[in-house]
């Protein structure tokens, strides 16, 4: 199975090693073109204006497309492309995914944090109890999660959403590829392969 990664800006290569990790071939994207010969994306943290200008009009109409027909799991700016919605400030995304999410939404004493957090479905039970480290940067905040959408992990007193899921596409606020734990990347996997991650819980 390969996987691209890509790779315009931001931690890519850390999301590449973890997949690796885990058995995947990885291909770096850098041109849409290359989008074709990958059976998922990872589309990793960075700054998601930048994504926007990188990509260009042919390149973002390009991912469109590709996010409609194969698994992608975006992380941090990566979620924020995936979104249908973005404020703070207002900017397109690809609506991917049902969600409206709000960029940088810690404020400045908290922007980067390590927390732990936990997963509320999406793994096998076994599997789920165990606490999840997260690791935030600058990151945003699902403020709304659409009728369709799956919650697979959460975060804090309130239990704000923080992984989600709507059909083949996953997105996380922080960043799962700067943990040591492989859990969602695993998910993630378990999606390319067909395995719909409702089915083995
Ligand atoms: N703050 C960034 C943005 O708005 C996301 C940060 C990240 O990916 N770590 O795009």
């Amino acid at each position: 199975m390969r996987i691209g990664v890509l790779a315009l800006q931001g931690d890519f290569d850390a999301h590449r090693r973890r997949l690796e990790e885990l058995g995947a071939e990885v291909v770096l994207v850098k041109k849409p073109e290359q989008l074709d010969s990958v059976d998922g994306l990872v589309i990793p943290g960075g700054e998601s204006g930048t994504f926007l200008k990188l990509l260009g009009e042919e390149g973002f109409e390009k991912l469109k497309k590709f996010v409609r027909l194969k698994p992608t799991f975006g992380t941090c700016a990566g979620a924020i492309l995936l979104a249908a919605e973005v404020e703070n400030p207002k900017q397109q995304g690809l609506g991917a995914i049902d969600i409206g999410i709000r960029r940088n939404a810690y404020g400045r004493q908290i922007d980067s944090s390590i927390r732990e957090g936990k997963f509320v479905s999406g793994l096998n039970r076994e599997l789920a109890r165990l606490p999840l480290e997260m690791v935030f940067i600058r990151a945003p905040k699902i403020e709304r999660v659409g009728a369709a959408v799956e919650v697979i992990a959460t975060e804090g007193k309130d239990d704000d959403p923080v992984a989600v899921r709507e059909g083949n596409v996953m997105a996380a606020t922080f960043h799962p590829e700067l943990s040591d734990d492989t859990r969602l990347h695993q998910a993630f996997l378990d999606l390319c392969r067909n395995k719909n991650v409702a089915d083995h819980r």
